[in-house]
């Protein structure tokens, strides 16, 4: 058997390899979801039953599945094994409304999602032997937990630090000569700041030359602002998955794709993805945004078949012509944004992701502190607000900045803005998932 670290003959397989591995593996699901009363039941309202899953073609007759659909079946949602073959459970993070329980077999985690991430980890050239900062959080959350899993199996040297202990770790990131780290680049942002602080010059004293940044969606800005005060030869690799496809397992960089800001759907052979029209549920073509749906293929507890994600993400122009030789494996953008995360302001669309990259592009600014501000309930806002950091690095004044910054943005987005900037430090700090879109009550 080869081992997980070398190459592997199925990653560089050819599109009509995978599409008839899809096929039958599809049809096997079919199979599995007949035996679950609550499957039926929720394919029944759409007037078909398992059977009819047979290939591709006849998913796109399937029902979409939504938190609503997850939410009636409280607490252990269309879970296909009894409770007590489940070897453990993950949790959605719960931001709006109770969290979703996922199950996991032994299979589940210990054969399905540690492949599925060791493909990751062979795609950025991680190595056996290379020493792992893991600061993705634990608990049921899956992002610390799956990374300990795999990085295991893989032969890393682990150190399950998780999110947090900024004074500590950039001691330890010297110390201990990390060479790799997962974790959210907020984060790393925050602690390449605590640790100029601290006395600690990190392109000099870290040894990091790899990291892999899920949790949170970053523009190719405010990579290269992380790589440019790494160690030479630093990578950050935006990562992507979610609890519901089983993992931070669907898509990831290769060192060719980096450089253009796409990710290659990794997982296809064991994680379908389908790229939709949110409103029409049609799949949009190459260089067209739409929204992720996912079907799990492998899964044993909790498959999903077309989980509606909510996340967009824009199909690359041509998205099977990397350079690294990967033939079926599709290349897409980064994360755009969530459905839900998108504002409307004066009936301009706007995506938090948009401010984001014009924060990034300015030097004088705190890269990973900085809100948007809504007011009232309404879907349809009047204005935003947008409060930045400045650094004390910076040349301009607090109020020169925030004119800058507000010239930006209506430059961007076509809207004017209000904007306030403050001294460093001022604005919340995230380990994990930022919050960015902070809604004030009426005060009128
Ligand atoms: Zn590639």
């Amino acid at each position: 058997m080869t081992a997980l670290h070398e190459p592997h003959a199925e990653d560089f397989q050819s599109l009509d390899e995978l599409h008839a591995l899809q096929d039958r593996k599809l049809q096997a699901l079919g199979l599995r979801l007949a035996g679950s009363p609550e499957w039926c039941a929720h394919l029944a309202k759409a007037g078909v039953k398992p059977g009819d899953l047979r290939d591709r073609t006849s998913l796109a007759a399937m029902p979409t599945l939504e938190k609503a659909d997850l939410r009636e079946r409280y607490p252990f949602p269309m879970l296909t094994v009894p409770v007590e073959q489940v070897a453990r459970f993950c949790a959605t993070s719960g931001t709006t409304g109770l969290p979703v329980m996922f199950g996991f077999t032994r299979h589940d985690w210990e054969v399905t999602l540690v492949r599925q991430l060791a493909r990751i980890y062979r795609t950025v050239n991680l190595r056996p032997g290379d020493r792992v900062y893991q600061g993705f959080g634990y608990g049921l959350w899956i992002g610390g937990p799956s990374m300990d899993a795999a990085l295991s199996a893989y032969g890393a040297v682990n150190f399950p630090v998780g999110p947090g202990r900024a004074d500590l770790v950039v001691r330890w990131l010297a110390d201990h000569g990390y060479t790799v780290t997962t974790m959210s680049p907020l984060w790393l942002m925050t602690l390449i700041a605590t640790a100029k602080n601290a006395g600690f010059d990190p392109a000099r004293q870290w040894k990091l030359r790899l990291g892999v940044f899920g949790g949170q969606s970053v523009s190719a800005t405010f990579r290269q602002e992380i790589e440019a005060q790494m160690p030479s030869g630093f990578m950050a690799h935006n990562n992507y998955g979610t609890t519901e496809a089983g993992g931070p397992i669907l898509s990831i960089s290769c060192p060719h794709s980096h450089a253009h800001d796409q990710m290659h759907l990794i997982n296809e052979d064991s994680v379908l993805t389908e790229i939709v029209d949110p409103k029409t549920l049609q799949p949009v073509g190459p260089g067209e945004v739409g929204e992720v749906l996912i079907t799990t293929l492998d899964k044993q507890a909790s498959p999903v078949v077309r989980w509606r994600t909510r996340d967009l993400v824009r199909r690359a122009d041509r998205p099977y012509a990397c350079a690294c030789g990967r033939k079926a494996f599709a290349l897409i953008g980064r994360i755009i944004g969530r459905s839900d995360d998108m504002l409307k302001v004066r009936g301009v669309i706007v995506f938090p992701t948009q401010v984001e990259d014009v924060i990034a592009g300015m030097e004088c600014l705190a890269k990973e502190a900085w809100q948007i501000y809504i007011d009232g309930d309404g879907a349809s806002l009047d204005r935003i607000e947008v409060a930045v950091e400045r650094l004390p690095s910076a040349t301009m004044g607090t109020d020169a900045l925030a004119a800058e910054v507000a010239a930006r943005l209506r430059a961007r987005l076509g809207l004017t803005v209000n904007v306030t900037c403050h001294v460093e430090g001022k604005l919340p700090r995230y380990e994990a998932k930022a919050a960015r879109v902070i809604r004030r009550a009426a005060t009128h």
